[in-house]
């Protein structure tokens, strides 16, 4: 039986009036499917993507345990606690909270990096109900005692594959290993691959599992395609797309953050505007971009993987991959931004030679064949690809996207630019994934070696995170430590309204 309000899930009368003041009326599939089994006591694994509803689905419930079971945190603990994978995304969790808590009024905090240690321990020093972190900083605020994990009563781990990605697994396991062995645990993931499967299997006791969007299922209302193109083609190719009015928010990502600034400067000398989110950008920066592409005054925001990872913006009309991911999940993460909330969407990947087995990969995961135009320009007389290509020949006529004017083609692209490590050149380049390896090889990496936008080599196991807790110093994995890299969105501390 589908649970269609959420009055029949049985939550409690404030998250109900919350819920009708933010205008839910309808549970989504994943909090009809989850709410239930957490009301009810059990583990869970939720595979969902970002834009899901998600967050509610552990947010409600866990809000209704604090509003049945009022209860004061001791000093220093929290009765929740919530990881995710970086600073933009633990905002918007704890924002969410805030939103359906507001007639249960818990305290909370929020415990990211580039904020000053000790305001984030003063503001953990009298408790606090619900406390969202991000691993790295949550492990220096425990090493400082500025926070006890023993009492936590429930425990949420958040895009579990993306944690994994950010080499976050030694924090994790550290912190777990800090939480008392009764305590409720929710473990969400967009995908789940035989790693998450192991981390869930070792964390959760007989979880229930409940899933919405089929792993490596793209969303059904997006329009997908493919266009092959030169990668010097690339910048006239966006260019040429953008000039057309009815692509009014498109979200336009790139695999480098160095690529992703070229990008805004081709396009502003093709008069088109942009905002860029990476790594390299500060705080205040990237929330401006952010907030410019939100509230309609940026048509264009260009992002690489994790600076994107868990915004929310609505009705972004397009995704265009500039660069196709090298890791296939990212493409189905990157093209979930579009097509939410039931719209539909439209997501355009430009496909260079070198790429052709990214694309391979990506569609074997997706199990469907992106529909393609070959814009490439050095074909030969203007035949279509040729047959020993990776898709072989095209299966579309070439029609043009956007109807404005070629225009001229802006700075062009170096060929083969690394995976953006955080600026950092790699003194080996045979150590870069490259299209044409097979994509085991490609995805390699010795354990305890984390790879993310933000580029540093994590440090193998035993280096420096044994698996004791106790005097170990984290390693504090990208997305959380460099100056700006991702900042907090609100403001920080814990906030404490009167009961
Ligand atoms: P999430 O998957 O948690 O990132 O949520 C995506 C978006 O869906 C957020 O902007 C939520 O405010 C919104 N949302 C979540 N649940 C509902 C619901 N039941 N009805 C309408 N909007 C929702």
């Amino acid at each position: 039986m589908t649970l269609t309000t959420f009055a029949e899930l049985g939550l409690a009368e404030p998250i109900l009036k919350a819920l009708a003041e933010a205008k839910h009326e309808t549970p989504t599939p994943i909090q009809s499917q989850a709410i239930p089994h957490v009301l009810s006591g059990k583990d869970l694994i939720g595979i969902a993507q970002t834009g899901t509803g998600k967050t509610a689905a552990f947010a409600l419930p866990i809000l209704h345990h604090i509003a049945t079971d009022r209860r004061r945190p001791e000093r220093r603990a929290a009765r929740v606690l919530v990881l995710s994978p970086t600073r933009e995304l633990s905002g918007q969790i704890l924002e969410s909270f805030r939103i359906y808590g507001r007639h249960v009024r818990p305290t909370t905090a929020l415990a990211i990096g580039g904020v000053p240690l000790g305001r984030q321990a003063r503001s953990l020093m009298a408790g606090v109900d619900v406390l969202v972190a991000t691993p790295g900083r949550l492990a220096d605020l425990v090493e400082n005692n500025a926070v006890r994990l023993d009492q936590v009563e429930m425990f949420v781990l958040d895009e579990a594959d993306q944690m994994l990605d950010m080499g976050f697994i030694h924090a994790i396991r550290a912190i777990v290993a800090r939480l008392p062995a009764k305590r409720r645990n929710l473990f969400f993931s967009a995908t789940m691959p035989k790693e998450i499967e192991k981390l869930a299997g070792q964390l959760l006791t007989d979880p229930v599992r409940v899933a919405v969007t089929p792993v490596a299922k793209t969303a059904d209302k997006i329009e997908q395609k493919v266009i092959f193109t030169d990668r010097n083609g690339k910048p006239g190719l966006l260019a040429d797309l953008l000039s057309d009015p009815a692509i009014d928010r498109v979200l336009v990502f790139s695999r480098t953050k160095h690529g992703a600034d070229r990008v805004v400067k081709g396009l502003s000398v093709a008069g088109i505007p942009a905002e860029a989110i990476h790594g390299n950008k500060s705080q205040p920066q990237r929330e401006r971009a952010l907030a410019a592409f939100r509230d309609g005054r940026a048509r264009v925001l260009v992002a690489t993987d994790i600076a994107a990872r868990g915004i929310d913006v609505p009705g972004v009309s397009h995704v265009v991959n500039y660069d196709l991911p090298n890791v296939p999940e990212s493409y189905v993460h990157r093209i979930g931004r579009t097509a939410r909330a039931g719209r539909d969407g439209i997501a355009i990947s430009f496909c260079d030679n070198d790429e052709r087995a990214f694309l391979r990969d990506i569609e074997r995961l997706i199990k469907i064949q992106i529909p393609a135009e070959d814009r490439r320009t050095d074909r030969r007389g203007g035949e279509p690809a040729e047959a020993g290509d990776a898709r072989g020949p095209r299966r579309e006529g070439p029609r043009r996207f956007g109807n404005g004017p070629r225009t001229p083609r802006p700075q062009g692209e170096r060929s083969g630019e690394r995976q953006d490590r955080g600026g950092e050149r790699h003194p080996d380049r045979r150590a870069e994934p490259r299209a044409d390896q097979p994509r085991a090889e490609r995805h390699a990496r010795p354990e305890g070696h984390g790879r993310s936008e933000h580029g540093r080599a994590e440090h193998p196991r035993g280096e420096r995170s044994g698996g004791e807790f106790a005097g170990m110093r984290f390693m504090k994995p990208r997305g959380e430590r460099p100056a700006g890299s991702e900042g907090p969105r609100r403001e920080q501390g814990a906030r404490r309204p009167a009961r």
